[in-house]
Parts: structure tokens; C-alpha cells; sequence
């Protein structure tokens, strides 16, 4: 396992992370996944797929009382990926940028690629637990670290 970036696996995290669509429709899926890779994270997982209604709103659910909730909802049909690496959860934050790309840095994917929060490219867990769960609900039978 990438033994030259990653010294031990005790800390090794898993994080999902979605290409929305309209980061697939601009052709932003190569760029995207080159920046996850150059980082030095391990690609587990990737599929491209049509995220059913349901499975948005599961994943959504938080959200389910916002006004842009149903926007969201028909925004997301999506071609997920999966990665695993130390400290990866906010690693892919960090790169991924703020969720208004008006306030995400040059040299984050939404600062560089996106204008609008209703189109932000992106989506990455916000936690190790979510990690897990959203791998889960995408990837089902990937929830395991892949050697
Ligand atoms: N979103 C939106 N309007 C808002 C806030 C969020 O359309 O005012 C969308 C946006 O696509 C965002 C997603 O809902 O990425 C999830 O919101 P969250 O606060 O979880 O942001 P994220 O974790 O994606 O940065
Ligand atoms: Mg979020």
C-alpha cells in the first residue's frame, strides 16, 4: 500500500467523494481525479452512475428542511469515487475548497473550477464516520479498506 507516501495504516481514513454533474458534463473528471491522485491518495473505488432520487435524498438528508433542498436533489445525478489515505477526510476538504465557490481559494477545486454553490463540481465527506457510511450507501460491499 503506496508504502513511499504512507508510513503506517493505523491512521488511514476512507472518503467519499462525488463528482457532480456538472462536473462530469464540463469534462472536470480527469482534472479532478488527478488532483485526489497527485495528493497521494489511493483511488479504492469509481463508478459512474446515475444517482437515483432516493439515495440523494438519503444522502441529503440533513439538508431535507433547506429551501434548495429540491434543487439539490435534481442537481445531483452523479459519477462517485471512492479514496483512501491518511488524514483524508479533510485533506479532501481542504482541497475540494469552501462550499461557496466564490469564497473557496485559488488552488482549491472549487476556487479554480466552480462559480456557483449550486454548482460546485464537488462533494467530500465531512467526516471519518461519513466516510464510511456514504462509501457504504454508494459502494456497497467497498466499506473495507481495498489492499
Ligand atoms: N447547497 C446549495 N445552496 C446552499 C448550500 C448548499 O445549493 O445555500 C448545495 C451545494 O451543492 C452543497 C450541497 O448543497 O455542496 C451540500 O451542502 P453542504 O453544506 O454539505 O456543503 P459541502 O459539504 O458540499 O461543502
Ligand atoms: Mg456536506
Amino acid at each position: 500500500f503506496l508504502p513511499h507516501l504512507v508510513a503506517s495504516m493505523e491512521e488511514v481514513e476512507q472518503t467519499y467523494i462525488m463528482i457532480k454533474p456538472d462536473g462530469v458534463q464540463r469534462g472536470l473528471v480527469g482534472e479532478i481525479i488527478s488532483r485526489f491522485e497527485r495528493k497521494g491518495f489511493k483511488l479504492t473505488g469509481l463508478k459512474l452512475f446515475q444517482c437515483p432520487k432516493e439515495l440523494a435524498e438519503e444522502h441529503y438528508k440533513d439538508l431535507q428542511s433547506k429551501p434548495f433542498f429540491p434543487k439539490l436533489i435534481d442537481y445531483i445525478t452523479s459519477g462517485p469515487v471512492a479514496w483512501e489515505g491518511v488524514g483524508v477526510v479533510a485533506s479532501a476538504r481542504k482541497l475540494i475548497g469552501a462550499t461557496n465557490p466564490l469564497n473557496a481559494e485559488p488552488g482549491t477545486i472549487r476556487g479554480d473550477l466552480a462559480v456557483q454553490t449550486g454548482r460546485n463540481v464537488v462533494h467530500g465527506s465531512d467526516s471519518p464516520d461519513n466516510g464510511k457510511r456514504e462509501i457504504g450507501e454508494f459502494f456497497p460491499g467497498l466499506a473495507q479498506v481495498v489492499e
